[in-house]
């Protein structure tokens, strides 16, 4: 049996780490990458848990050293996806889930033209900029950015396999759970 490769992109605060936590209660047997970043922790982020932290210079060692799958600069820094990890979990079959904005996901469709990729829509963008206002993480300035960068990705959604609208949770969670399962 060989894992599949899931791709699951959208903007920020659109609610994708909501969605994949809920998705990942319901399926344990999925594997969720942990990036690397060299953005701050916010208040409750662990380490290895939902972010590797890294200071810039070892992140670039990193890039150097090929142990990324993919990477991108965001909202001004670095993220990316450790390759070691992706590569045991399929071997032993299992299917992994990496939640990663859209230049790692161009990346990720090159190497692995089979992945499936998922894109998650808000209702519309003033949805979306106040459910990043509200989230209360971000300085004006990386709130500007970040929602820069939706209209950028939003652009992009039908570059994906799929495109799923969270406006109803539960209705989103089981449209990406149908996908996911291929159930
Ligand atoms: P945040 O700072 O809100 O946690 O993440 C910002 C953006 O970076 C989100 O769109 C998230 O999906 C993306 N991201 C998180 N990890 C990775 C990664 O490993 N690679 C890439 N390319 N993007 C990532």
């Amino acid at each position: 049996m060989t894992g599949k490769l899931i791709v699951l992109t959208g903007p920020s605060g659109v609610g994708k780490g909501t969605l994949l936590k809920a998705l990942l209660e319901r399926h344990p047997e999925l594997y969720l990458s942990v990036s690397a970043t060299t953005r701050s922790p916010r208040a409750g982020e662990v380490e290895g848990v939902h972010y590797y932290f890294y200071p810039r210079n070892r992140f670039e060692a990193t890039i150097a050293a090929g142990e990324l799958l993919e990477w991108a600069e965001f909202a001004g820094n670095y993220y990316g996806t450790p390759i070691a990890p992706v590569r045991s979990e399929l071997a032993l079959g299992k299917s992994i889930i990496l939640e990663i904005e859209l230049a790692g996901a161009r990346q990720v469709a090159k190497i692995f033209p089979d992945a499936l990729r998922i894109f998650i829509l808000p209702p519309d963008l003033t949805t979306l900029e106040t459910r990043i206002r509200e989230r209360g993480t971000d300085s004006p300035e990386a709130i500007l950015r970040r929602l820069e960068q939706a209209r950028v990705e939003i652009a992009a959604q039908d570059e994906f396999n799929y495109q799923i609208i969270n406006d109803d949770f539960e209705t989103a969670l089981a449209d990406l759970d149908k996908l996911v399962t291929g159930v």
